[in-house]
Formats: structure tokens, C-alpha cells, sequence
């Protein structure tokens, strides 16, 4: 596997998907947020 990874997708309780850091658990509201924190914290 390279540098990047994909987010577990999983769905608060208003059915919203959210997109999480299998890395370490963080929770984005939006994949857009998800890669920044990819990114940023773990590369
Ligand atoms: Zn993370």
C-alpha cells in the first residue's frame, strides 16, 4: 500500500455518512476534510 488510504465510511444518527482515519479514529464530515488530515498527520 502507498502513502494514501481510503476512510471508513460510517453513518451518524441522522444517517449522514462521515468519513473515518482507519489510523487513528478521526471523524470528517467530508472526504475533502479527510484527505487534509491524511495529509497533514500522517504522511
Ligand atoms: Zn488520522
Amino acid at each position: 500500500m502507498g502513502k494514501r488510504f481510503k476512510p471508513e465510511i460510517v453513518y451518524d444518527r441522522d444517517d449522514e455518512p462521515m468519513f473515518r482515519c482507519p489510523r487513528c479514529g478521526m471523524l470528517f464530515k467530508k472526504n475533502k476534510d479527510f484527505v487534509r488530515h491524511v495529509q497533514k498527520s500522517h504522511t
